[in-house]
This record gives structure tokens, C-alpha cells and sequence, in this order.
């Protein structure tokens, strides 16, 4: 079927405002409720790539929380969170890694405006020890109930919207396709357009 102008004019607004240095990594993060409710999350803040580590074997699996954003925000495996690390890290991002601990800084005293990745982790574990200690900031979102932590997708959304929040009060979300290199958008302007 031939593409329709509106429905191109839509895509390339939409990936006018990705963002290609705010970007979430899930480690372990393996319940296809939560993934699709993270995707469905950095699609609508405008994160252009996600990133996950997996155990061997084992295959994302999406439900309809998603509603399709795991096809608009695609999700890069990683063999080991050190792996995923230094790849994003080779990237220039500074990686905040959640953790629920009395050290960890308040989110809100954080700047996102830079190349940010929030690091999350499994549902019943969190962080593994390796993680925590690889990336560059320990964070946490204060709580004052009597459960101890945010369902992961909760605690996502959170953070990337504080992202935002920031970015917009700097000036700085794209909205002309300028958060991604310009033959990144032509290819995925592409992809998107011609699946
Ligand atoms: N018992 C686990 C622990 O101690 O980390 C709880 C894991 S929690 C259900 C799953 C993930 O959600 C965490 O690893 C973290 O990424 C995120 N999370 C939950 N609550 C959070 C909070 N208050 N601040 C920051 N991240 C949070």
C-alpha cells in the first residue's frame, strides 16, 4: 500500500523530536507488562533507542501495554550489564543507575539535560552489585509509603519525564530532527516509512 502524505508528515514529526542522548538500560527487566510499559513510555518522551540485558536465550516479549511502541523505540540486547556499560559509555552517556539505598542522590538534584541513561533494574532484585557499581550515579526517587519500592515502569516513566521536564526548561528538546545525526534520521526516516 503506497504511503500517504499524512501519514509520512506524522512519522517524520514525530522522529523531529527523538532524542538519541536520553536513553533507559534494563537489566533483567524481563515482565512483558513492564517492558511494554517502559517502551510505551520513551516513545512518548521521545527516547529514540532503548537497551536491555538478557540472560542466553531468552527473547523480549511485549503485550498489548505496548500499544506497538516497541516497534518506534527499538530495544538493544546486551550479553552482560558490563557490556552494556561500556557500549554506552563508548557513547558518552553518564549513567545513573537506580538504587534503593540511603546513599543514593534524590533524582531531582540531578542534571538530565546531558547524555543521560537511566539504568533499572529486575523486578524482584533491582540493580545486580556489578551494575550499581559500574555506572557513574547512584539515584533514587524518595518515597514515603509503606511498600519499598515503584513497579519499574513506574520508576522509568518518572525519571524520563524529569529528563524532559529539564530539557524543556533548557530549550533543548529537538524539534526539527536535530537530537539525532542527520543520516541517522534519513535511515530511520526510511525504516520507519518502508517497515
Ligand atoms: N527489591 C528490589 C530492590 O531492592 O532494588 C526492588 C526492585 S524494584 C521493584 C525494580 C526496579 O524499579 C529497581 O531496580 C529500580 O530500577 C526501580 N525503582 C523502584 N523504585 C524506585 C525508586 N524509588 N527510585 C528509583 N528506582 C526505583
Amino acid at each position: 500500500m503506497p504511503l500517504l502524505p499524512r501519514r509520512f508528515e506524522r512519522l517524520k514529526a514525530v522522529l523531529d523530536r527523538r532524542m538519541a542522548d536520553l536513553t533507559v538500560l534494563l537489566e533483567h527487566v524481563e515482565k512483558p507488562h513492564n517492558l511494554s510499559a517502559i517502551l510505551r513510555s520513551c516513545d512518548a518522551v521521545g527516547v529514540l533507542e532503548a537497551h536491555a540485558v538478557w540472560l542466553e536465550g531468552r527473547l523480549p516479549t511485549f503485550n498489548s501495554t505496548a500499544q506497538g511502541s516497541q516497534k518506534w523505540v527499538p530495544l538493544h540486547r546486551h550479553p552482560s550489564a558490563a557490556d552494556a556499560v561500556a557500549a554506552l559509555k563508548r557513547q558518552g552517556f553518564r549513567l545513573y543507575g537506580t538504587h534503593l539505598s540511603a546513599d543514593a542522590v534524590d533524582y531531582r538534584q540531578c542534571d538530565f539535560t546531558g547524555p543521560t541513561a537511566f539504568v533499572l533494574g529486575a523486578e524482584k532484585w533491582g540493580l545486580s552489585p556489578e551494575a550499581t557499581a559500574l555506572v557513574d550515579q547512584a539515584i533514587v526517587i524518595p518515597m514515603s509509603g509503606m511498600v519499598q519500592s515503584l513497579n519499574v515502569s513506574v520508576a522509568t516513566a518518572t525519571l524520563l519525564f524529569e529528563a524532559l521536564r529539564q530539557r524543556q526548561a533548557a530549550g533543548l528538546v529537538p524539534c526539527q530532527g536535530e537530537g539525532l545525526a542527520p543520516e541517522h534520521y534519513q535511515r530511520r526516516l526510511f525504516e520507519w516509512a518502508y517497515p
